[in-house]
């Protein structure tokens, strides 16, 4: 189920490096393994390729693509903080890069966030971004400005494949995996946005607007593991953004060997869509526990925990009025989670249109609270934030065009 990030092929054993550069690169973006005998700085014939994305490239992968051009692996981090933290998308205006340097970039590279088609801000603050993703796809991204932090709330991909009744992006199906560059791209446009909000071009240096990422937004965030890894990576990068691990976080509806991937490839804070005390119920509204179901995912939250950057797992539970909100199910949520270090996030369900659920009353949701609490718990009740601009974080719409056949098959069950 992972996607694949674009990296630079490595430089071909036996030729010089200067040449090598040209010949992967051009190799590269044609997927082929023709070999060019034009040395490197004779760029008017690399016209034709498609250029690459340094936005899809992490510090590594971008000291590769340098090295590839015979240049020193210190450009990467040039790039990185020219690109990231100063939200530069113009080689022109890297000063303390060589003229001809940013010449050969200018042919061959490009710096092209996604493209935003709509920004909206709210009466508290909260502002969002439709980002274009192609073929009339739109995914979201979400800023939650807070006192002591402001959050940015990401889409990792098209829709989604796991299906979970009451979520409207599982509804939508499946369109594609979000490139790196898409990724990443929504927290360079958030940051431009916000700065120029504020007056600036460039971002001052140790300032940060963005202090916190969840990848809460559109898609399963581990069902497009490498795309996502390599932009946590850029994320978390001291010539980027930045962040703390602990400000960072994946939420996972539970895939069990990619939470173990996380664990040992890129450990960061972790949540997890819990939403029922037992396998009967979860089974039914969150599909993907029929494969890994919570046995297997109570153990995997313990695996993680011993590299996570916190001391706890936080479980996120959306509030189905009638169907998991019971005292009765917050005694089982206990039982069930008492060999995890957790925190509980409840999120009061957020509908749309023929869901099929209803929202929890308060009192409900204060019930079912202060059993966890009584217990020793902390919880959080998910304020809605944004609302004006329906931007509630776990249920962001965007626009899909569903390739797995989904409404294909739910006309045929429909129909049976
Ligand atoms: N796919 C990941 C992350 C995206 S969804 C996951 O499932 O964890 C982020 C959170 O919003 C998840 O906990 C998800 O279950 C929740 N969510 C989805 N639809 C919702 C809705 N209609 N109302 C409230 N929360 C919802
Ligand atoms: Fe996908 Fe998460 Fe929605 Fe489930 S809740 S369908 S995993 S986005």
């Amino acid at each position: 189920m992972t996607g694949h990030s674009e990296k630079p092929s490595r430089v071909v054993e036996g030729q010089g490096a200067r040449s090598t550069a040209t010949e992967t690169y051009r190799a590269s973006r044609r997927g082929s393994e023709h070999r060019a005998t034009q040395p490197f700085d004779d760029v008017a014939g690399l016209s034709e390729c498609p250029k690459v994305n340094l936005l899809d490239l992490d510090q590594p992968q971008l000291a590769t693509f340098f090295a590839e051009l015979g240049e020193k692996p210190f450009r990467a981090k040039q790039l990185m903080r020219w690109m990231h933290h100063f939200g530069v998308s113009d080689f022109g205006q890297m000063t303390d890069v060589a003229k001809t340097l940013r010449e050969k970039l200018g042919a061959m590279a490009e710096i092209r966030p996604p493209e935003v088609k709509l920004e909206q801000i709210s009466d508290d603050g909260t502002r969002k971004w439709l980002i274009d993703v192609g073929a009339g796809n739109g995914v979201e991204t979400v800023f939650i400005p807070e006192e002591d932090r402001g959050t940015l709330c990401i889409s990792s991909q098209v829709g989604c494949a796991l299906e979970c009744t009451f979520c409207s992006t599982g509804r939508q199906g499946f369109n594609r995996n979000l490139k790196v560059s898409e990724i990443i791209g929504q927290l360079w446009l958030a940051n431009k946005s916000l700065r120029q909000a504020d007056g600036y071009d460039m971002l001052p240096p140790r300032e940060r607007i963005i202090s916190n990422v969840v990848m809460m937004g559109m898609g399963e965030p581990l069902a497009n593991f490498d795309n996502v890894v390599t932009a946590l990576n850029i994320m978390l990068d001291d010539s980027a953004y930045g962040l703390s691990r602990r400000r960072v976080t994946v939420s996972t509806s539970g895939l069990v060997p990619a939470m173990d991937r996380l664990r040992d490839e890129c450990p960061v804070a972790l949540a997890v869509s819990l939403h029922a005390p037992n396998d009967a119920l979860r089974d039914q509204i969150v599909p993907i526990n029929r494969k890994y179901p919570l046995a297997e995912l109570m153990a995997a939250c313990r695996r993680y925990l011993e590299k996570a950057p916190r001391d706890f797992v936080t479980f996120e539970y959306v509030m189905l009025d009638g169907v998991n909100d019971t005292v009765e199910h917050a005694r089982q949520l206990l039982n069930l989670v008492k060999t995890v270090p957790c925190k509980f996030n409840l999120i009061p369900f957020n509908p749309f249109p023929n869901s099929g659920y209803d929202t929890c009353r308060p009192e409900n949701i204060r019930r079912f609270r202060d059993v966890l609490m009584q217990a020793g718990y902390v919880v959080t009740t998910r304020r809605t934030r944004g609302d004006d601009i329906d931007a509630a974080c776990g249920q962001l719409a965007g626009k899909v065009q569903d390739k797995t056949r989904r409404t294909h098959k739910l006309i045929l069950e429909a129909a049976a």
